[in-house]
């Protein structure tokens, strides 16, 4: 499976990333304006409901977003809670690029976005406000109980993108965005826009990205961990087994609750992984470009 250049970004729509990504990869682009490219094509489509434009919002009506952009230990930016500004991984790689922090929130973040000169937007869509108002209808704004996880509209509106970019010259990148879980309680922050969460890239080793219930993903440093278990000679389909037997042994997940990862070793090998069905790996290189289930579904028949 180690072809270079490559690119490998979650669910279906990462094939959009991956068209985006390809078309700088192949060009002999680095990894790192890939994984931006990759994640940017996904905010900036409104049909996709858990990523930028078009997001599903939080349950006071707001969309925020959080994104994660990384080439290496000394060389990653995010932003979280960010509202009416886009690309967020366009500005999570100025804050890599041009502050000497790693990650901005909130107001701050939004301030530092204006004199970056992105434009100001309202990132709600017809389509997403109507579904919050279904959403405030349906359960009476009660936001409490949708944290136990059983939000069916959670369920199927949740993923973030994310992405893995290796180019010709065997450098590694990644890159995640996410609106987070809709109907959120304002303020709440997953897995996607922390360092070793939602996603880590060391040069030394490869990357990985995550995506899925974050309070799944963060509460066991889930990319971090398959990275060093690849430091320590784990395959990245054994890496990935690690972290989700992990998950299933130390976090309880409910059994509506996902969790997926993609990993990438520096040779160009690489796997994904989910804890049950339904997750979709996008892989593109120059001999193949598909959708595919992930080699490893841990509870495989549930
Ligand atoms: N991991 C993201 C979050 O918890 C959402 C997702 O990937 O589905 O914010």
């Amino acid at each position: 499976m180690n072809q270079t250049p490559l690119i490998l970004s979650t669910w279906r729509f990462g094939q959009i990333a991956n068209r985006a990504g390809w078309a700088i990869l192949s060009q002999g682009g680095n990894a790192l304006d890939a994984a931006e490219a990759g994640c940017r094509a996904v905010e900036e489509d409104p049909s996709v409901t858990s990523v930028g434009f078009g997001g599903y919002p939080d349950a006071a009506g707001e969309v925020t977003l959080d994104a994660l952009i990384m080439a290496a230990p000394h060389r990653c930016g995010a932003v979280a809670c960010v509202r009416d500004y886009l690309p967020a991984i366009s500005i999570a790689r100025r804050v890599m690029e041009k502050t000497p922090h790693v990650l901005l929130v909130g107001p701050g973040a939004e301030a530092f976005a204006a004199a970056e000169g992105f434009p100001q937007r309202s990132l709600l869509t017809r389509e997403a406000r109507e579904a919050w108002q279904r959403w405030k209808q349906e359960h009476g704004g009660n936001i409490f109980d949708k944290h136990s996880g059983d939000n069916s509209l959670a369920q199927d509106a949740h993923d973030t993108i994310g992405v893995l970019a290796l180019d010709v010259e065997g450098r590694i990148a990644g890159g995640c965005s996410t609106s987070g879980l809709p109907f959120k309680l304002p303020g709440r922050v997953g897995d996607s826009p922390l360092v070793g969460h939602g996603l880590y890239v060391d040069p030394e080793v490869g990357g990985a990205v995550g995506t899925g219930h974050g309070e799944l993903i963060m509460r066991v440093c889930g990319t971090f961990l398959i990275v060093e278990e690849m430091r320590k000679g784990s395959s990245p389909t054994a890496a990935i087994k690690t972290a989700l037997e992990r998950i299933n042994r130390q976090c309880r997940p409910n059994p509506r609750q996902q969790a997926a990862f993609i990993a990438l070793r520096r040779d160009g090998e690489w796997s994904a992984g989910c804890l049950r069905k339904g997750f979709q790996v996008a892989v593109r290189s120059a001999k193949v470009d598909t959708l595919m289930e992930p080699p490893l579904v841990l509870m495989d028949g549930e």
